[in-house]
């Protein structure tokens, strides 16, 4: 059986608290004000309650509990028990948030004596300290007896950075695989960088010089197209408790577990199960996390925290298989999750669990199920969707198929030239509206990564171009090549003229075909991106 490889998942900070104490507050300064392409989601209470905070160089998964859909109808303390048993459950760190105008509150002392049991380092956060007086009175804190307590303003930022001095040093220390995974990341920017200062020409699949030229000096060519072809399909099916996960993979596994090797996975206790599927050698990741069928999720179990976990398998996945229950429908935490695929790069399968319980099924049903949710969720529109029966089997291989399917999706590569008649045809068809600069001019595109398929635009006013433009020429993408299932990366990158300043040529690239040019760039050019870096790329990671 073949090796798999282990990606770290990164470590999760969970921000746990009463209402109102400024979680999502200190969240939103942590992880800054990012945007990503899930601006619209629809049905969440809140914008966002995951996201990648970064401090001295250490990066870690942020999430606001107050935005997870814990029982949505129970009184407040019950719903601070229930997100800090989450926190204990599966964060790597904690960090509990308190009011120092409101001060000690029952509700706050039973959070406390729940934390105090967690085997993860907790930080006592006391916000709203804005100024020095209430400083000094968030001392009242240490009663809670947690040796050292942050006052904080996440409003104003005060405190927060010797907090997350605090949360760093405090993580568990940094894994071979996460400062590889690092690295990976840098190599994949400095390339986007050197791609745009034509100073690099694309190296083409199997081009073993051109790799050899691209990558003399500063190595950064090899990483891009690294080929992942031997590593196994891995895939993550995540849910909500009770929507039938533990069904599917008893479905798809039988009662026959014999062609099943267990092997343990890098997160606590999570299991890892090997599966042969046709050709492909197929992983489902963190099976652990996932109850014995039957045993219904609910009260206290530990099951009930699963939704952290999805999130270190989300990680740790090539596809993530989003069950929904067909008949409650999406609800926001199903969302949040997906939207965090999404941002990930992962590819995206969802399954409309327990098909059967629909009543009165017409051969219109599935799509207009499809075409109702795609409307209230169309930032997840390019994820395939399938409705099944983990109950009575129904449709149920097919999932994999498309797991399976998605995983190929997102390996593609356009070859130069045939990606540039696209943006051509379709900057012909619609030009990028004027900006503030003016109307941005795309004169070149490449493709630089594969898992998720990313793309960088080099154009004229390219801070100018809009987002509903660049989901415009997602969308032509996605027309021509497919590409179903995985999100696209697309980056954009000035540059001032079309015009060819000593740079290298892409071999192959435009050939006989004028207009469908390489343009390695002049060195004025590179002004501006290290500025549109950040936005344009969020912290992307082709692996
Ligand atoms: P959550 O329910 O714990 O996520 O709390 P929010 O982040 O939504 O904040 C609740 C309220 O407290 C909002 O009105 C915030 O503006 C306010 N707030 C958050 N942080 C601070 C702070 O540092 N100082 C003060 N004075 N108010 C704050
Ligand atoms: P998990 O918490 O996501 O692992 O969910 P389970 O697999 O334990 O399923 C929760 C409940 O839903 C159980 O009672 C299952 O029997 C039931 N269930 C799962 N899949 C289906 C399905 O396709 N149809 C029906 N009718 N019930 C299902």
């Amino acid at each position: 059986m073949a090796h798999t490889p282990r990606v770290t998942p990164l470590p999760i900070v969970a921000i746990v608290g009463r209402p109102n104490v400024g979680k999502s507050t200190l969240f939103n300064r942590v992880v800054g004000h990012r945007k990503a392409i899930v601006e619209d989601r629809a049905r969440t209470t809140r914008d966002r309650i995951y996201g990648d905070g970064e401090w001295n160089g250490r990066r870690f998964i942020v999430v606001d509990t107050g935005g997870l859909e814990v029982h949505p109808g129970d009184p407040i303390e019950e719903k601070v028990q229930e997100q800090a048993r989450l926190a204990i459950a599966e964060a790597d760190l904690i960090v509990f948030v308190v009011d120092s105008i409101a001060g000690l509150t029952p509700s706050d002392q039973e959070a406390a004596e729940l934390l105090r049991v967690a085997t993860a380092p907790v930080l006592v956060a006391a916000n709203k300290a804005d100024n020095d007086k209430r400083e000094l009175e968030a001392a009242e804190f240490y009663s809670l007896g947690w040796e050292e307590t942050y006052p904080i303003s996440a409003a104003h930022g005060r405190g927060v950075a010797d907090l997350l001095d605090a949360v760093v040093w405090a993580l568990p220390p940094e894994s071979e695989a996460e400062v590889s995974r690092k690295r990976r990341e840098a190599k994949a920017d400095a390339w986007a960088k050197e791609m745009a200062s034509g100073r690099l020409s694309r190296v083409r699949d199997g081009d073993a010089e051109a790799i050899e030229m691209a990558a003399e000096g500063d190595g950064t060519a090899e990483m891009v197209f690294e080929d992942e072809a031997e590593h196994p399909v891995s895939i993550a099916l995540v849910g909500r408790p009770n929507v039938g996960k533990s069904s599917l993979l008893n479905a798809l596994l039988g009662e026959d577990r014999a062609i099943v090797s267990d092997i343990p996975g890098t997160t606590r206790d999570a299991i890892d199960t090997h599966v042969q599927w046709g050709r492909s050698e197929i992983v489902l990741i963190d099976t652990a996390g996932i109850k014995r069928p039957g045993k219904v999720a609910g009260g206290m179990a530990a099951e009930r925290y699963s939704t952290l976990r999805a999130l270190k398998a989300v990680e740790r996945a090539d596809v993530a298989v989003l069950l929904v229950d067909a008949f409650e429908g999406l609800t926001a935490q199903d969302a949040h999750i997906a939207g965090f695929v999404a941002e990930e790069g992962r590819g995206l399968v969802i399954a409309l669990n327990k098909w059967d319980l629909l009543a009165e099924k017409t051969d219109r049903s599935f799509d207009e199920y499809v075409v109702a949710m795609r409307r209230e969720v169309p930032f997840l529109d390019f994820a395939p969707v399938v409705s099944i029966s983990a109950k009575t089997g129904q449709r149920v291989a097919r999932v994999l198929e498309l797991a399976v399917d998605v995983w190929g999706e997102r390996r593609k590569r356009i070859p130069t030239p045939e990606l540039n008649r696209i943006i051509r045809a379709a900057s012909l068809r619609q030009a990028p509206p004027a900006g503030k600069l003016g109307p941005p001019k795309i004169f070149y595109a490449t493709q630089v990564a594969v898992a998720p398929p990313t793309f960088v635009f080099f154009a004229r006013h390219a801070e100018g171009v809009h987002f509903s433009y660049q989901r415009f020429l997602e969308n032509q993408l996605r027309e021509e090549f497919g590409f179903d299932g995985t999100p696209l990366r697309l980056i954009f990158r000035e540059r001032a003229s079309a015009r060819l300043e000593g740079g290298v040529r892409p071999r192959g690239a435009g050939k006989g075909k004028p207009g469908v040019r390489a343009i390695p760039g002049s060195k004025h050019s590179r002004k501006g991106i290290s500025a549109s870096k950040r936005t344009q790329t969020g912290n992307r990671k082709p692996q």
